[in-house]
């Protein structure tokens, strides 16, 4: 269980996100919906520890466990998995070494390598020379490496990818993911046509003004867009 609670951030003195409460329960899957700017990679960084962010007031738990001054890495430990918007390169490190690292044997990652067909990429350098889409396969593979992950933050994992990949790691998301949480956004929506979400939130200006059955939001939001969300009879309060 993810859990946040009353969730105020600042960056340079600005206000960015403003009182986010959202639960997230044992394997439920979430798309948080909301335009350029409204503070979605924000909230993903901040759950991870990540950016310079100051946390003016609220709560992160996972498993009923506080994140407070908790670093990156024993955040990964509770179980958080993140894949942001932009991926660093890391030069001398290849999916070949990671793996070894991490006592796997090629026979035992197989079926993944062979899912999001990325073969030809294990001995490249990690996310060098490799297109935005192939380096979305390659950060989900590295989060299947880590067999304690409970969640898994995915942020525009759809962004740059063609359909045919698109189907792909959506496929590969609900075999490995089906036991674990899932918090996602996608600008394009074409993520949700293979995963199936149970629940959607919209956020506006660093606030989340909207729950709602996935399908009913996404038709909501494409037939009359975020503005109508600001005058919405049912927004949250
Ligand atoms: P989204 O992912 O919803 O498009 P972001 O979370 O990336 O939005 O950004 C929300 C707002 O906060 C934007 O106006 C962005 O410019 C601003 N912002 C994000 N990080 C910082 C930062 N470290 N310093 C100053 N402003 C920031
Ligand atoms: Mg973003």
């Amino acid at each position: 269980m993810l859990s946040i609670k009353n969730l105020t951030v600042e960056a340079d003195g600005k206000e960015i996100l403003r009182d986010v409460n959202l639960e997230i329960g044992d394997t439920e899957k979430v798309v948080l919906f909301g335009p350029n700017g409204c503070g979605k990679s924000t909230l993903f960084k901040v759950i991870m520890g990540l950016g310079d962010y100051k946390i003016k007031k609220g709560s992160i738990e996972v498993g009923g466990k506080s994140l407070k001054n908790k670093s990156v890495d024993k955040r990964v430990k509770l179980g958080l998995g993140y894949i942001g918007q932009k991926s660093a390169g890391i030069k001398g490190l290849t999916l070949d070494t990671l793996m070894k690292q991490y006592d796997f044997t090629y026979e035992e990652i197989r079926k993944d390598v062979e899912e999001l067909n990325i073969t030809e990429f294990l001995d490249r350098d990690l996310n060098y020379s490799l297109s935005g889409g192939e380096i979305k396969r390659v950060e989900l593979f590295t989060l299947s490496l880590l067999k304690n992950l409970n969640t898994y933050l995915l942020d525009e994992l759809d962004s740059g990818v063609d359909l045919e990949n698109i189907e792909r790691i959506s496929k590969y998301i609900n075999r490995v993911a089906k036991n674990k949480s899932i918090v996602l956004t996608t600008h394009t929506g074409s993520i949700l046509k293979n995963i199936d979400v149970d629940t959607a939130y919209v956020m506006l200006n660093g606030q989340i003004i909207c729950k709602g059955a996935p399908k009913k939001v996404w038709e909501c939001i494409n037939n009359q867009g975020y503005e109508k969300c600001v005058t919405c009879d049912s927004r949250l309060k």
